[in-house]
């Protein structure tokens, strides 16, 4: 009798970074690095992904923890999200990041999961989780994009055959932090910045990051260009325990005497990468923090919209959110 069970694989749980890129290096598009495991492992139980080694970076201490630099602070790559929504630095000088960090998934899950594991998960799209060879999946077809295709959750914006979308919900924090991203490889290191460290299809349809085999992801900085500012987060999702964003929106603002100086505003669930809202910040700037700005980047920020047969709901729901964000104090 043969059981079904899960491909197996080579498990190495490296000490430290070097040993860790030593693994990625060696192993490359084999190898899969794992965290807190809950993106990495339902690809595993769901047959879809089986990799040759999975490499665990979960005992390497130097990527973990909050600490304070001379701009800012510096997240390590495998800090919990939990840790990250209750830490009083973040909480005090950035709260939209522990805002979003609250929303995602479950405690248990938040305990586990970390902001490393977060920002690099894959796409949710129901086919391409359940294993069909579409476009994402190094096949030839987009089954979301058909007159049937379950694409409630799918793009709004810049679909290039695939119509999936960015499901991080710290992912749009830290666009409008103006957040770096640290990586980490054999031939050494390079800082992205958030904005440019998600990628969509027309760069490379089977990545949602600028992550390479050989990349390690150490460590994430957010400096305190807008530390204290006015922030707004809200995630709208089908439930309110753990659930994916149908949208979310994060935004920064910096507001004297009524007039709002400079604003960042992202939203996710719209596109394949955290949408920053370019035309919405430039729209606000110099304005006055009332009904008619707020309404004004509402339109602006669904103009060019493409909605699927079943997501035209998207169209108001985002517009009302960056509405709200721009009205918030
Ligand atoms: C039931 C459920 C509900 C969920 N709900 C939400 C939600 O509401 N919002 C949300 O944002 N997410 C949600 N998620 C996704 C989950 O929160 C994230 O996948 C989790 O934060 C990932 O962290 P992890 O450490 O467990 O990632 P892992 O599974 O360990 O890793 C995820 C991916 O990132 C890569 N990776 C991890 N760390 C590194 C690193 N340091 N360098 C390079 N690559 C790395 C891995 O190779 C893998 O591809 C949900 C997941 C589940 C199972
Ligand atoms: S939306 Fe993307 S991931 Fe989903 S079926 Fe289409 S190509 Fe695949």
């Amino acid at each position: 009798m043969t059981k079904d069970m899960i491909a197996g694989f080579e498990l190495y749980q490296p000490a430290n970074i070097e040993d860790a890129l030593d693994l990625a290096d060696r192993f490359g598009k084999d190898g899969w690095k794992m965290a807190g495991g809950h993106d990495s492992l339902t690809w595993f139980k769901e047959r879809a992904k089986g990799p040759r080694a999975v490499i665990e970076l979960t005992g390497i201490e130097e990527l973990k923890g909050i600490r304070e630099t001379a701009d800012g602070i510096e997240i390590g790559a495998l800090t919990t999200l939990t840790e990250i929504e209750t830490d009083p630095i973040i909480q005090a000088k950035f709260s939209i990041l522990a805002d979003s960090a609250r929303r995602v998934a479950s405690p248990q899950i938040r305990n586990a999961g970390t902001i490393g594991g977060n920002v690099a998960q894959d796409t949710r799209c129901w086919y391409y989780r359940g294993g069909l060879n579409c476009y994402r999946a190094g096949g030839n077809t987009c089954y979301a994009d058909t007159p049937e295709g379950m694409n409630r959750e799918h793009a709004l914006f810049k679909a290039d055959r695939c119509v999936a979308v960015s499901p991080s919900d710290t992912a749009p924090a830290l666009v409008a932090l103006e957040a770096e991203m640290v990586i980490r490889n054999p031939d050494g290191e390079r800082v992205v910045a958030a904005e440019d460290f998600f990628i969509g299809p027309a760069i490379d349809i089977e990545r949602m990051t600028v992550l390479e085999p050989e990349d390690i992801l150490t460590a994430i900085r957010i400096p305190n260009t807008w530390a204290g500012a006015t922030f707004y987060f809200e995630k709208v999702a089908d439930r309110n325990t753990w659930d994916f964003a149908l949208v979310n929106v994060a935004s920064a603002k910096v507001v004297n005497g009524g007039v709002i100086e400079r604003a960042r505003v992202v939203c996710a669930g719209v596109e394949c990468v955290p949408k920053r809202l370019n035309v919405v910040e430039q729209i606000v700037q110099g304005e006055m923090l009332n009904e008619e700005t707020a309404a004004l980047a509402g339109q602006a920020a669904v103009r060019g919209a493409s909605p699927l047969n079943y997501n035209h709901f998207k169209v108001p729901l985002m517009s009302n959110l960056v509405k709200r964000a721009i009205l918030a104090t």
